[in-house]
């Protein structure tokens, strides 16, 4: 504690502040807060302001866990936050510089056994402020609060609620919805308005307008918003009473507003008022329009209002704000260069892929080009596969629902499965959802014995679901999938040995694929949704104990992300970071105690009698199609060498050449190497120009010297001439670049 006081930050204050909110939360946790946080200041000595920033940031985690937790009514909240938002907002920054400093890693393995010894959901919160590779490095601290899925669909009242965590960019980015519905009532007298968050990279505003708005509105938008923006206009709140809100809001026709009202159980509601704006608000906002940064309006889109397609259609105008130009230019300039990037454009001119309108939506067609990244994809992942242990099989695409409804797919997500096709025996087959319950039958083919553990069965398995038309898109989003998934069996005791080696299989094949920014999203139920996740407390509560264990022992860094589960128990997803800085998950391990209890699985222990054996289910490369979408655009198409759908492009100068170049293309094929030759009739330069656009990583010239001294004129795909090469030069350097998947495209002067 000593350590604490001694903090150059402020100290008492900062000691009153958590002191104050933890004796608040304290009766509900069963630890004793307080007396935590003091253990831990005291461990955490040397560095008394970066001390204080961590504790901070704990109790902040903590204490949000907990509003989720308990759904807080509105006075305690506001009484805690009214407290802690001064202070909050800020934090979030300097938590984070301060833990990006090298020498507070160790801090933070110490914080995150606080938290851990806390027992609490936000604990492990702390793990993306601490240790999350961030690309985009503009992230603040995700806390349970905002970790949430489904950010642009969720309900209004969720919306409302999430408001009081935002983030001082968010909170920004929010005061920049008000301006914007500010210049729009100025522009558009009779607009209604309904709702308008931050959300990640921006905000929106839902309305509804007397006409359409198109792109050319949007600059004399941008134009009142900066002008409100000048006047520094400070953002007022008060407290009204609900009757005085609702004649309010009904006198100026604002449906949508008086709707929230009367479905809010509280008797008074928040306002914010800004120069001649006023809103139905629980904020936080930004003391005046001044603090809000450079602003642009991105696009107009439609959206139902409450999401339901029974309700009016409104107009969703959205933009972004940043806390500098510099910010927001370079948020633009990664937008042009994710567009660039686009793997529906990159599949198209490359002919990777093809979507058909006479075989269906969201069913693509590989050409042989993206067929043969996939080939060289799937042979790799099976190899690795193979080496660890695992047994690949072969199982239909379609089942028995009686199958789905023992697994309780069927209850859980009926909605993305395909109908029932009905046959005249009367019995009811499925496309398969997920693989899982035909390698149960697998594993049941016969009884098992504890010296047969770990199972390990593998398949590229291919799989059906119904997504929605309108969320279809390219390869990332289909209806037809094969995944590379594997299901292990193994006893309790194996459970923990299993998935650290599964974690270290993705790390692997990361390594191979050259990702660098990943992190760990350890995926919980959402305890208040008893439909999508199975209820059952202890299966719960043992899983997500096991989970967390496993993190611990592989001090893996992890955040957590409440409703990402699966339906049949938590999960670890690794989330890499796409072109935009943005997380996908791409690889994912769930430890299940669910389906072994709902099929009856058994093996014979070393005792003699039957035990219920635990399943892990997981997937490396994910679906082969998401995969794909996700490395064309992280490679820009520009696949490492052993991927290239053709390595090398053998480019004869004249007609006379053509005999050479046959001889080094079958030379090349020889070794191993995907080679074309270009016997067009164009120019040469064409023909270079057209194999880079084609993005062929060596295009070899040859003419009448190259064909004399058995030799060829290497240029990369870089536009990098590198010059004569000996034949066998170029074939043993390519062909060893090859064998080792390697990530570099020619060796440098120095390596050579
Ligand atoms: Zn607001
Ligand atoms: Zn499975």
């Amino acid at each position: 504690m000593a350590a604490y006081r001694r903090s150059a930050l402020c100290p008492s204050k900062r000691g009153g502040a958590w002191r104050k909110a933890a004796s608040l939360v304290a009766p509900a946790i069963p630890e004793d807060v307080a007396g935590a946080l003091e253990n831990a200041a005291a461990q955490l000595d040397d560095d008394p302001d970066v001390v204080a920033l961590v504790l901070e940031g704990v109790m902040y985690q903590i204490v949000g866990a907990w509003y989720v937790r308990h759904g807080l009514g509105v006075p305690l909240r506001q009484h805690l936050l009214a407290d802690l938002e001064r202070r909050r907002a800020p934090l979030a920054w300097r938590v984070r510089l301060a833990l990006r400093a090298p020498d507070v890693r160790a801090r933070l393995v110490q914080a995150r056994a606080l938290l851990r010894a806390l027992g609490e959901d936000g604990a492990t919160d702390s793990g993306p402020a601490v240790n999350r590779h961030d690309a985009s490095g503009r992230q603040g601290i995700r806390s349970v609060l905002y970790a949430r899925k489904d950010q642009y669909t969720m309900s209004v009242e969720e919306e409302l609620n999430q408001s009081v965590a935002y983030t001082p960019l968010q909170r920004m980015r929010h005061s920049a919805a008000h301006v914007m519905a500010e210049a729009v009532q100025d522009l558009f007298p009779g607009a209604r308005f309904a709702i308008g968050p931050a959300i990640e990279d921006g905000f929106y505003y839902d309305m509804e307008l007397p006409r359409a708005l198109t792109p050319d509105d949007l600059p004399a938008i941008e134009e009142r918003m900066r002008a409100s923006i000048a006047a520094r206009h400070p953002f007022v709140p008060s407290r009204w009473s609900r009757e005085k809100a609702l004649a309010y809001f009904r006198e100026r026709d604002q449906p949508y507003k008086v709707e929230i009202i009367e479905n809010l159980p509280d008797a008074e509601v928040g306002i914010y008022e800004h120069g001649p704006f006023l809103d139905l608000c629980r904020g936080p906002h930004v003391d005046h329009t001044g603090q809000i940064g450079p602003v642009k309006l991105m696009r107009v889109a439609g959206a139902y209002w409450r999401g339901d397609e029974h309700r009016p259609m409104l107009q969703r105008l959205y933009g972004t704000a940043w806390f500098s130009q510099a910010e927001l230019d370079a948020y633009v300039e990664r937008l042009e260069e994710a567009r660039r990037r686009d793997h529906r454009k990159i599949g198209k001119d490359l002919e990777l892929f093809m979507l058909s309108e006479e075989v269906g939506a969201g069913l693509p067609l590989w050409l042989p080009k993206g067929a043969t990244v996939r080939r060289l994809l799937e042979e790799y992942i099976l190899g690795v596969e193979r080496a660890q242990g695992y047994q690949h099989v072969y199982t239909p695409h379609l089942a028995k629902l009686e199958l789905y409804k023992t697994s309780g797919h069927w209850e859980h997500y009926q909605d993305t499965m395909y109908p029932p096709m009905e046959m005249e025996s009367g019995e009811q087959l499925v496309l398969r959802p997920m693989n899982c319950p035909h390698h149960i039958q697998i594993y049941k083919q016969r009884t098992r014995s504890y010296r047969d553990l770990p199972i390990r069965i593998a398949e590229l398995g291919t799989m059906y679901r119904l997504e929605k038309s309108g969320e279809l898109s390219g390869l990332s989003r289909v209806r037809a999938m094969t995944l590379n998934d594997a299901h292990i069996f193994c006893t309790p005791e194996q459970m923990l040995p299993e998935f650290v080696k599964v974690v270290k299989l993705i790390q692997e094949a990361y390594q191979v694929l050259g990702f660098e920014h990943y992190s760990y999203r350890l995926s919980l139920r959402d305890p208040n949704d008893k439909v999508k996740f199975e209820d059952n407390e202890a299966m719960w509560q043992q899983s997500e104990a096991a989970l967390r264990q496993a993190l611990n022992q592989l001090d893996l860094p992890y955040y957590v992300g409440v409703g990402d589960a699966a339906f049949y128990g938590p999960k670890l997803d690794v989330q890499v970071a796409n072109v935009l800085g943005k997380d996908e998950t791409i690889s994912t391990i769930q430890l299940d105690f669910t389906l072994p209890e709902r099929f009856s699985l058994e093996y014979i222990g070393e005792d003699g009698h039957p035990h219920r054996p635990v399943m892990i289910h997981r997937g490396v490369l994910s679906t082969m199609e998401r995969f794909m979408a996700f490395l064309i655009e992280n490679y820009a198409g520009n696949f490492p060498v052993w991927l290239a759908p053709v390595q090398a492009e053998v480019i004869p100068i004249a007609d006379r050449h053509l005999v050479y170049a046959e001889q080094v293309a079958e030379r090349l094929r020889a070794a191993g190497l995907r080679v074309e030759v270009d016997g067009r009739a164009e120019r040469m330069n064409a023909k270079v120009r057209d194999a880079q656009l084609q993005k062929v990583p060596y295009m070899l010239v040859v003419g009448d010297k190259e064909a004399a001294s058995e030799g060829v004129s290497l240029r990369l795909r870089t536009n990098e001439n590198i010059g004569a090469v000996p034949l066998a030069q170029f074939v043993e350097v390519a062909s060893r670049l090859n064998a080792e998947r390697s990530q570099e495209l020619w060796p440098t002067k120095a390596s050579a």
